[in-house]
């Protein structure tokens, strides 16, 4: 198989067909959860000052990506495309989110909108009507149970739990409809939680299962080290201790650790799937590829920061910035985007070409340690017997589980 490196032309596309703006709102935030990804824990991104976005940024930005949207290369009739309000805690700019809104409702554009956002809830009593009347696809983040949330605490060290509670409890019951479609949870594993009562819990107060994190573990500092072990919760191994394994890794099996793995797998080595027709015409031996699992720039996202750098994903250190805006323009330079990711390929080359893992590797190349240095190592590369161990795993646990396997070829792979 020979390498792809990235093009212009597929940046380009990507911006036309653009499927989420992310845009962080404010970087202030209301809690202090002791785990954030922007805390103590953590290097890698901007200082927080408790900024908020301005108007104007956005108005830049989306008047220069609606540019890219009027393409005629658009690959839908009516494309779709997500504004995520993210932050810090995104209600605490409530002035900024609700002028994008009617800034980007009243576009002259063929493009379908839709709203979302992760809210920790705190300020959900006074804005849930708003929400809920422009159908916002929202994320509350809760830990589970009172005890399980007590990570998630106020400025003065109190846990949120009773706030949050009630305040989703309210939303529950004054827009059921909304509640029922739009709203989802996300949880974070740590030692003071599990899978299985933080899952119980939110499926029997809220009916949801909640989507499971696991705590971030590239950009930990190095003073940081033990208490970030201490506090990190495995979620594989979690869910394994649970009494009630067989029927919770049922209920949230696209989301059990396990599945993206079996998925790609099934996909890129069963021989049994195929994307579309053309794929059953296809020599695989002929095909080329694109190491590392890192997304094309803008295939699946784009970032704002509060400061205006625009980056790939908000999941990323900001110092992998690839443009911004800055006095009333967008400084986005297509041609340093694909160098600089061709750039990151040409590293790892040496490493993907013999790594046996290159089909189905979901490895982020922004998290591979010293990736901007001279000689990156990738710890998740395979030779052969890594791979055969791999193969065997992927197999045997399909072989304990047809139920697994049939959900994954029918429910999530085939549509
Ligand atoms: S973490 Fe990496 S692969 Fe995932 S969305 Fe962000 S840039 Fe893309
Ligand atoms: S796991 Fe690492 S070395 Fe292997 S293909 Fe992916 S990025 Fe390359």
């Amino acid at each position: 198989m020979e390498q792809i490196r990235l093009t212009k032309y597929e940046v380009e596309d990507a911006l036309i067909n653009l499927k989420q703006v992310t845009l962080e709102v404010t970087d202030a935030c209301n809690l202090r959860c002791k785990y954030c990804g922007y805390g103590d824990l953590y290097f890698g991104y901007d200082k927080r000052e408790d900024k908020y976005l301005s108007f104007d940024m956005v108005k830049t930005l989306i008047d220069y990506l609606v540019d890219f949207w009027k393409s005629k290369k658009a690959t839908s009739q009516i494309p779709k495309t997500y504004i995520g309000f993210y932050g810090g805690e995104p209600l605490m700019n409530m002035d900024l989110i609700k002028q994008t809104v009617e800034y980007v409702e009243n576009l002259k554009i063929n493009r379908n909108f839709v709203f979302a956002m992760t809210t920790n809830a705190m300020l959900l009593d006074r804005y849930m009507d708003y929400i809920a009347g422009k159908k916002f696809n929202t994320l509350i983040s809760l830990d589970g149970n009172s005890k399980g949330h007590s990570y998630r605490v106020n400025h003065s060290g109190r846990n949120s739990f009773d706030t949050v509670y009630r305040n989703v409890k309210l939303l529950q019951q004054k827009h059921p409809e909304y509640f029922v479609e739009h709203v989802n949870f996300n949880s974070v594993l740590h030692n003071r939680n599990s899978v299985e009562t933080t899952y119980t819990f939110i499926k029997n107060e809220f009916g949801k299962t909640p989507a499971m994190s696991e705590l971030n573990n590239s950009g930990i500092r190095s003073d940081k080290i033990e208490e970030f072990n201490r506090t990190y919760r495995n979620k594989a191994e979690s869910l394994l201790q649970s009494e009630n394994y067989e029927k919770l890794s049922e209920d949230i099996f696209v989301g059990e650790p396990q599945t993206e793995q079996l998925l790609l797998f099934l996909h890129q080595y069963s021989g049994n799937t195929f994307r579309n027709y053309t794929d059953l015409f296809i020599d695989e031996s002929e095909l080329k590829y694109r190491s590392t699992g890192t997304c094309t720039p803008f295939g699946k996202k784009l970032f704002l920061t509060v400061n205006g750098k625009i980056i790939q994903c908000e999941r990323i250190d900001h110092n992998f910035a690839l443009g911004s805006v800055e006095n009333g323009r967008v400084n986005l330079d297509l041609d340093y985007v694909v160098n600089r990711f061709n750039s990151y390929l040409d590293k790892l080359s040496k490493q993907c070409t013999v790594c046996h893992r290159k089909k189905s590797c979901i490895q982020c190349l922004y998290y591979i340690p010293d990736i901007d240095g001279d000689k990156p190592v990738c710890h998740g590369f395979m030779n052969k017997n890594d791979f055969e161990r791999f193969q065997s795993y992927c197999l045997s646990h399909l072989a304990k589980k047809p139920q697994l396997y049939e959900k994954l070829m029918t429910e999530v792979l085939v549509e």
